[in-house]
């Protein structure tokens, strides 16, 4: 039992009717009843709604829509009709417009709230987030978890929110429309064939995940089947090597469908959420698939990271290269530089660029890159940049003029913003895809002597509650490396 101020009780499976005032950051509604919070998941803000209690706290409770009684002028009809059990997306139930502006607003109060900053320097420095004209059909890469019903079938689809279940579905509206065909006839084969989807409970079955990537320029496909594999492969009479039953059927029908370019298997034997292993082994076509981004060729393995919306990817890259303030003479540093598509983009107006990448495959990859595209003032290291910055800093008193960084969503490691701030660039342009780390981060390097200049948010995962932001840091002290 839980009361709220007026010392009214609230339990478990209460029925309460309430207006939407706020959106939470997962972007599930927040509504208040005399000071007591109700979140409920898929209540877009402005709605009156009739709400079950699932469980409740002294302060707040989360429950459960139950009707919407008076529907907010944000909600609209989700165009995906399994939006409201699908874990992908969160915010098909909110006008487009209205998803943007809490964007904005999530970026604007981590900044302000996380990073300690003053919520007018704020407002007078952010600009407009970046959107799209069509939300939808813009992922070029999608991992499907492959598993078996209740009644032993085969399915994909994409799992709930916060669990493992698999809501069946191949026909995802933000991802390309080829997905669909490609899975229907992985599952088809694997019907056919009696191979066994993975259980994650078990650790037994065979088929974990089908990846699906597009280059949207180029049209090529690849599809890589990620494998629970502990047997020694053999080679067919064709020499290609045989981790799957009857697997010549399986590429003959993939290799059919229009844009098919690739077809790998990557194999993870280990009990882990990390979906894909380290070893990757292509059956049929090219290892890599390509397509262009400002201007520039990449080719992507199966393992590199690329940017899920290469459409907001350009916009995005386009604003850090202008935050970058690049006149052709100078020293960049790109770290978490991924297959070298900020790194390649910034060599055309810099002297000399760096790209620091933890991933093998991808540091591989954005050599290729490099020569692809002519690009002869790049160079790139394998490791953390929290390790080979501090090395390079030490043993060869390494200089930037501006650093460029883009980490996954922990952030910074500390001893690369250490040597960053010792090595004391003029402008620093932080990249971002999670704002709390985000702002944390921001924290240091202003306290360090960098000065908040501009921020911008991006949409890249219309849809979902995710956001990408830019920011520009220009440095306000001093520096030893001045000069050199
Ligand atoms: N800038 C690239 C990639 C950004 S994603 C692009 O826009 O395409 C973040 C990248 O950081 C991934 O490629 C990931 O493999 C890499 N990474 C993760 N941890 C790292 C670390 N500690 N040091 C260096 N790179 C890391």
């Amino acid at each position: 039992m839980a009361k709220n101020n007026n010392d009214k009780l609230y339990a478990k499976n209460d029925v309460i009717e309430v207006t939407i005032t706020d959106i939470g950051n997962d972007g599930e509604g927040i509504g208040k009843i005399d000071g007591y919070t109700l979140f409920i998941k898929d209540a877009v803000i402005g709605d009156v709604v009739r709400a079950k209690i699932m469980k409740a706290k002294k302060n707040y409770a989360y429950a459960h829509l139950e009707e919407v009684i008076t529907p907010s002028k944000h909600r609209v009809v989700p165009a995906c009709n399994i939006a409201k059990q699908c874990g992908g997306c969160q915010l098909q139930f909110m006008s487009y417009e209205r998803q943007l502006q809490f964007k904005q607003d999530k970026v604007r109060n981590n900044i302000v709230r996380l990073g300690g900053f003053d919520p007018e320097e704020i407002d007078s420095i952010m600009e407009p987030i970046i959107g799209m004209d069509d939300p939808f059909e813009y992922r070029n890469k999608a991992q499907f978890p492959v598993g078996t019903d209740k009644n032993g079938k085969i399915i994909t689809g994409f799992y709930a929110g916060h669990s493992h279940n698999i809501i069946p579905g191949t026909d995802c509206k933000i991802g390309v429309k080829e997905n669909k065909e490609i899975l229907e006839t992985i599952i088809s084969y694997m019907e056919r064939n009696h191979v066994s989807a993975y259980d994650e409970e078990t650790g037994k079955g065979l088929v974990r995940h089908v990846l699906i990537r597009k280059g949207f320029t180029s049209g090529e496909i690849m599809v890589c089947l990620i494998i629970n594999y502990r047997g020694k492969s053999s080679s067919s009479k064709s020499g290609v090597q045989e981790y799957l039953p009857n697997q010549g059927e399986l590429i003959e029908k993939l290799s059919a469908i229009k844009g098919m370019t690739s077809i790998s298997i990557d194999i993870n034997t280990e009990k882990t959420n990390v979906i894909m292993g380290l070893e990757v082994h292509t059956i049929w076509g090219r290892d890599t698939i390509r397509d262009t981004l400002c201007g520039l060729e990449f080719n992507i393995s199966p393992l590199s990271f690329y940017q899920v919306n290469p459409v907001q990817a350009t916009k995005l890259y386009d604003q850090a290269i202008e935050y970058a303030g690049l006149t052709g003479n100078e020293t960049v540093w790109d770290l978490y530089c991924g297959i070298g598509t900020i790194t390649l983009a910034m060599s055309k107006k810099a002297g000399k660029v760096f790209g620091v990448e933890i991933i093998p495959q991808a540091i591989d990859d954005a050599k290729q890159n490099a020569v692809q595209n002519g690009v002869t003032n790049a160079e790139f290291y394998v490791g953390k940049a929290e390790e080979v910055l501090p090395q390079k800093y030490q043993e060869e008193g390494i200089y930037a003029d501006v650093i460029c960084i883009d980490p996954p969503r922990k952030g910074c490691d500390i001893a690369a913003l250490d040597t960053m701030l010792k090595m004391a660039p003029k402008r620093i342009v932080y990249v971002s895809c999670d704002s709390a780390t985000l702002a944390r981060d921001l924290r240091i390097l202003c306290d360090g002597g960098y000065k908040l200049e501009r921020v911008r948010a991006c949409d890249m995962f219309p849809m979902s509650v995710h956001v990408e932001t830019v920011v520009l840091l220009t440095r306000t002290k001093g520096t030893t490396s001045e000069g050199k």
